[in-house]
């Protein structure tokens, strides 16, 4: 018998209607003859509902009570669906992350996974139960509830999938991962497969359709991941053709794709800040200086550039970091203004992240010249550029974020017709 997990996302469980539908979406795969592991995220805005009473407390929660408040709204829906399959007289339980377990290191608030020992879910499957686990949540070293991230589920599912040895499908509000957010252009289009390291890098760059940690899963343990529709028609039966066609995204190993795009997709992420530092001393360690104590503090720099004046005696730096993180960079600079040396700081929030994502480019030349000439066209103008083998980010002014996706849209061909 295949082993298989379905995910189901917050607008897919949003209430006890769509729990009903995920029912009977669970109900065809056991009838098929799967054996079925269920993964649930909270109700759609119950975490943020959840995140906002904690930051109303507490400003600086402790981060071991915020998980303990995070990952309740999983619970809820956890038992919630359990309940309901037992209705349609479908034997299922619940399992909350402790109780799998699903053990993770101590990182509350975005804890990773480290181990989950099969045996409980494996005997539970093979008494012809489902298993309904609680997603986003685990046990940590210190026997305390630990939350993966936002988004997190993805990545416990995938997890869940590895240690059954199960391909996963990740139902959510869309049918598959599109070339960019459909929600933002309406010309994207469905992507029938996408390699594994195209999906991470979409991830990393801002798609939030997978959590980046759960692509990073998948393609290690070789998860087969598929990403369709909770809102498809239940009843009728999932039909994967022969040559591997089907619902939603595939997504799976590159030699496992015949068409391959130079293009494949766009990501944006307004989760950006700037930090302009003018005219520090272009000298060895400088640098270092600025992002050493940055490290130190735990915030991470993006994109970084650096631009000598004409009499080489100083430099200016611009880089990025998440928005979250700016007032903190900004504290930890003021804080080593002497021995840094710089003249002056500015910062901007309202600037956001533009990706293009291709494995075509590794083997094509002017994919980037194409970008900087479509954005030029329309004029936006480009704050910071970075680039790899597969990948090439510009930062904009945040204004423009829609105009720049819907250009380099049309601009790489991915319309669709
Ligand atoms: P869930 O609650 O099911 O986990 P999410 O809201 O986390 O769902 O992810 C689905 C959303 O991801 C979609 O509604 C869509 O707006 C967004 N998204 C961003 N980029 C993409 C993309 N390239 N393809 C599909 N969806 C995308
Ligand atoms: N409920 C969690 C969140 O909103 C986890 C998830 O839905 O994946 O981030
Ligand atoms: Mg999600």
């Amino acid at each position: 018998m295949s082993r298989l997990v379905m995910k189901f996302g917050g607008t897919s469980v949003a209430d006890l209607d769509r729990i009903r539908n995920v029912a009977r979406h669970v109900k065809r795969e056991v009838e098929a003859g799967h054996q079925v592991s269920v993964v649930v995220s909270a109700m759609a805005g119950k975490t943020n509902e959840l995140v906002a009473y904690c930051e109303n407390i507490s400003p600086l929660y402790d981060a071991r009570e915020y998980d303990v408040v995070v990952a309740s709204g999983e619970q809820v829906t956890s038992g919630l669906l359990a309940m309901t399959l037992q209705e349609m007289g479908i034997p299922a339980r619940s399992w909350q992350g402790w109780q799998v377990p699903v053990k993770t290191d101590g990182m509350h608030g975005a804890a990773r996974i480290m181990d989950i020992p099969p045996d409980n879910l494996v005997s539970a499957l093979d008494r012809g139960m489902v298993n309904v686990i609680a997603g986003f949540q685990g046990i940590g070293p210190d026997g305390r509830i630990t939350t993966l991230g936002r988004g997190g589920s993805d990545t416990s599912a995938v997890a869940v999938a590895a240690a059954l040895g199960a391909r996963c499908d990740i139902y959510t509000d869309v049918d598959g991962v599109y070339t960019t957010d459909p929600r933002i252009v309406s010309k994207a289009r469905r992507i029938e497969r996408i390699s594994y390291e195209e999906m991470l890098e979409l991830a990393s760059l801002g798609a939030k359709v997978l959590q980046t940690r759960s692509v990073e899963l998948a393609m290690v343990h070789k998860v087969p991941l598929r990403v369709r529709s909770s809102f498809d028609d239940p009843d009728s039966p999932f039909q994967v053709t022969e040559d591997g066609r089907g619902p939603g995204t595939l997504v799976c190993d590159e030699d496992e794709i015949m068409e391959q795009q130079v293009v494949s997709g766009i990501a944006y992420s307004r989760d950006e800040a700037q930090v302009a530092i003018r005219r520090v001393k272009d000298k060895p360690g400088v640098s270092a200086s600025i992002f050493g104590p940055l490290a130190d503090a735990g915030i991470s720099v993006d994109m970084i550039v650096q631009n000598v004046s004409a009499d080489g005696v100083f430099a200016n730096l611009t880089f990025t970091v998440a928005r979250k993180d700016l007032p903190r960079a900004l504290k930890v600079l003021e804080e080593n203004r002497e021995q840094i040396g710089y003249e002056e700081i500015a910062s901007a929030d309202n600037v956001a992240k533009v990706s293009i994502v291709g494995i075509g480019m590794r083997s094509h030349a002017g994919v980037a010249a194409k970008m900087f000439r479509t954005l030029a066209e329309k004029g936006i103008n480009i704050e910071a550029i970075t680039t790899s083998e597969i990948k090439v980010s510009v930062l904009i002014d945040e204004a423009y974020l829609e105009l720049a996706l819907r250009a380099l849209h049309s601009a790489y061909g991915l319309d669709a017709a």
